[in-house]
């Protein structure tokens, strides 16, 4: 079994293609499948960053959601993070614009028959998203690739409750998806070479860097992050130390650019203890037991950024340590 292996171009004047863990497939295999149009259903933290990099790479966009106000929210989000990029010299004005004028939004799913591969990026509950996946069938041409991207779910298992198992992919981006280059790309059992290289292209056509995981409980990235996480605040639970000590360490201890507990509060705390409980269930190891304040916190609706209060208080600025 290969834990995971990145993908890249090989230059051969014979026969360009895709390297990957298993077989190397035909470039010609990779573009027979082009995506011209891309949906993404939810347009939370992920599907406005998804939608931001699809549009900035000449693909159209169709943003949908169940709330109007998650798609107002998003397209200003994405109109200041290409501001950002303008400001950094890593984007023009002119493409922009342009990138502005290949999203639409839309309420309900009725566009998602326009695409050639729909995004699902709601939120991380296992039920919600195969809910999602019955409302999507009926809108989705046929031959459109449906992927996810769950940080930690089984791919086989949202697959098999799909109708197109085999058009079902995992596509996991990394959050802020304009800023981070890694994409995990997760097969699941049925999932074929066509699918696999079509998502693979898409990637690299987004410049991002490809690691290919086995569908295993939250793939590589969460695998070895969110424990982490967890961890740093069972030693908030148990009184190690404060909300800024512990951040503080390991910035300056181990070199992370954010503390855990300050990135637990950007991915959101909701995301974090889903992860958690699909480690726990997945792995049955007693290591991955969700900390009680994690819960506690969850409880409490302070998910971190996205709702103003996690382990940091947003409402002032700085933001103010919550214990
Ligand atoms: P979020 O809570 O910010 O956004 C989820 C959005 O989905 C909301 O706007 C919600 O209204 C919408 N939604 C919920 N149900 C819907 C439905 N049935 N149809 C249409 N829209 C619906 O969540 P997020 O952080 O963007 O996470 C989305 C997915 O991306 C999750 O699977 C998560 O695990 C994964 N992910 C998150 C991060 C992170 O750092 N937050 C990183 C990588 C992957």
């Amino acid at each position: 079994m290969l834990p995971f292996a990145s993908i890249g171009r090989h230059h051969d004047p014979q026969q360009e293609y895709i390297v990957m863990s298993v077989e190397p497939l035909p470039l010609s295999e990779a573009t027979s499948y082009p995506i011209r149009k891309i949906g993404v259903v939810g347009a939370g933290l992920m599907g406005n960053g998804i939608a931001h990099v699809c549009a900035l790479a000449g693909i159209e966009v169709v943003l949908t959601d169940i709330r109007a106000e998650a798609l107002d929210r998003a397209m200003t989000t994405i109109r200041v993070n290409l501001d950002r990029q303008i400001k950094a010299g890593l984007t023009t004005e002119q493409q922009k614009a342009a990138a502005l004028t290949r999203i639409v939004t839309a309420v309900g799913y009725d566009r998602l028959s326009e695409c050639d591969l729909v995004v699902e990026a709601i939120t991380e509950k296992e039920e919600a998203k195969k809910a999602l996946y019955k409302l999507l069938a009926p809108h989705m041409k046929p031959d459109c690739i449906l992927a996810t991207n769950t940080s930690s779910i089984s791919i086989t298992r949202l697959g098999a409750s799909t109708d197109r198992p085999e058009k079902f992919i995992g596509l996991h981006f990394m959050n802020p998806v304009p800023v981070m280059k890694l994409v995990e790309i997760i097969r699941g059992i049925a999932t074929d070479d066509r699918t696999f290289a079509a998502v693979s292209a898409l990637a690299q056509r987004l410049d991002k860097t490809i690691s290919v995981a086995e569908d295993f409980p939250a793939f590589i990235v969460n695998r070895i992050l969110v424990p982490m996480i967890n961890e740093a605040v069972f030693a908030l639970y148990e009184g190690v130390a404060t909300v800024s000590g512990i951040d503080t360490a390991m910035r300056l201890g181990a070199s992370h650019r954010m503390g855990p507990l300050e990135l637990a509060d950007f991915i959101g705390l909701d995301t974090c203890l889903s992860i958690m409980q699909v480690l726990y269930d997945g792995l049955s190891d007693s290591k991955y037991r969700p900390c009680p304040l994690l819960v506690k916190y969850v409880e409490a609706g302070w998910l971190g950024r996205k709702t103003g209060r996690g382990f940091y208080d947003y409402a002032h600025t700085p933001p103010r340590p919550t214990r």
